[in-house]
C-alpha cells in the first residue's frame, strides 16, 4: 500500500464480540456512542488512474468503542437500521463530512466531493433530499462538494422514487454514484433511467481479475456498458498493481482501494489532499 497510515488500523471486534455486546442493549450503546462522540470519520481518496491525482474521497464511519475496539460499520450500522437510529448518526455523517470538507476549503485546499453513503432506508425517506438541503445551506458548501453513494439493490425496493430523489439530489447539484455495482439484480436495462453520475464495480468482481476469467470479463463488459450509457466508472477494492494494469488497459479511468491508500483521519487526508496526488 502506498499509504500505510499510522498506527490508527486496529482489527475490528470478532463476530463473537459483537454478539455479547448485542445482548448488552444496542440501543444503549449507539446512544451513547453519539453522545460521548465516539464515532470518527475516515477518507479514502479516490484517485484518476493516469494522472494518479485524488478526484473524490469516500466518508466511512468509525465507531471507537472504548471496551470493543473498533466495530465493523457493516454490523452496527444494520443495527442502527433497525432502530431507527440511523438517522441521527446518518445526520452527523453528512454533517461531519460537509463541515471538514468546507475546512479544508477555508484553509486554502483545493477540495474535491467527498462521498457519504446513505442507508436504502433513510434514501427513500420524504424528509432525506431537505435534510441535505439544509446542511449545505448551514454549512454553506457548494453542492458539487458533496457526492451520495446508494447502493443498487436500495434502488430497486422503489424504482419510481429511487429515479425521482436522484432526479431531485442532480438538481441541487449533488454527484450521485452508484455503490456495489454487479452484486444486485438490476436489469441492466434499469441503469439508463437511474441518472447517476458515477458507477462503483464492486470490490468482489476486481479481487477476481487474474484468477477468474469469466469475472474478468464481466468486469470488461460492465466498464464498456457503463461508458456506453455516458457515465463514469470507478472500481472499488483495487489492491495489487495487477488488477490496476487490468483496469487501465480496459479503459477504467478511476480506483478506490488500499493499493493508493486505506481510509485515513481527516489530519491524514489533510495532507493528501494537499499533495493532490498519490504515486
Ligand atoms: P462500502 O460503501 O462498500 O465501503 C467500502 C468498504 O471497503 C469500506 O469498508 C472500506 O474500508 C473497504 N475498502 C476500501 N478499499 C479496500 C481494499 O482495497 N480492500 C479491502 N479489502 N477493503 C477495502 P468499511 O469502512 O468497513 O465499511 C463497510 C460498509 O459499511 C461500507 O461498504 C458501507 O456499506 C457501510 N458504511 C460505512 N460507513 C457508513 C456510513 O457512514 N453510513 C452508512 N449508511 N453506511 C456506512
Ligand atoms: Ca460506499
Ligand atoms: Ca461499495
Ligand atoms: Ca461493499
Amino acid at each position: 500500500a502506498k499509504v500505510e497510515g499510522k498506527n490508527q488500523y486496529k482489527a475490528y471486534s470478532s463476530v463473537k464480540d459483537i454478539k455479547t455486546f448485542k445482548a448488552f442493549s444496542i440501543e444503549n450503546s449507539l446512544h451513547k456512542a453519539m453522545d460521548m462522540k465516539e464515532f470518527e470519520l475516515y477518507y479514502q481518496p479516490k484517485i484518476d488512474i493516469h494522472t494518479n491525482q485524488i478526484i473524490g474521497a469516500e466518508a466511512l464511519i468509525r465507531w471507537n468503542h472504548p471496551v470493543w475496539d473498533l466495530v465493523s460499520p457493516k454490523e452496527f450500522i444494520s443495527l442502527a437500521e433497525d432502530t431507527g437510529l440511523i438517522i441521527p448518526i446518518g445526520t452527523w455523517v453528512k454533517e461531519t463530512a460537509c463541515r471538514q470538507n468546507k475546512k479544508w476549503q477555508e484553509e486554502g485546499l483545493k477540495i474535491v466531493p467527498i462521498a457519504v453513503n446513505i442507508s436504502a432506508k433513510r434514501f427513500m425517506q420524504k424528509e432525506f433530499v431537505k435534510s441535505i438541503e439544509r446542511i449545505l445551506k448551514d454549512v454553506q458548501l457548494d453542492p458539487q462538494f458533496l457526492e451520495i453513494e446508494i447502493t443498487e439493490t436500495s434502488l430497486m425496493e422503489n424504482e419510481e422514487l429511487a429515479i425521482e430523489v436522484i432526479r431531485q439530489l442532480s438538481e441541487l447539484g449533488l454527484k450521485v454514484s452508484l455503490d456495489d455495482f454487479g452484486t444486485g439484480y438490476s436489469a441492466l436495462s434499469y441503469l439508463k433511467q437511474f441518472k447517476v453520475d458515477t458507477i462503483k464495480i464492486d470490490s468482489t468482481f476486481i479481487k477476481e481479475i487474474g484468477k477468474n476469467n469469466q469475472d474478468e470479463l464481466i468486469v470488461k463488459g460492465i466498464i464498456n456498458l457503463i461508458h456506453s450509457l455516458n457515465i463514469n466508472v470507478i472500481a472499488e477494492g483495487v489492491e495489487t498493481e495487477d488488477q490496476l494494469t487490468f483496469l487501465r488497459e480496459h479503459k477504467c479511468n478511476q480506483v478506490q482501494g488500499y493499493l493508493y491508500s486505506r481510509p485515513v483521519k481527516a489530519k491524514e487526508f489533510k495532507e493528501l489532499l494537499k499533495k493532490g496526488k498519490i504515486d
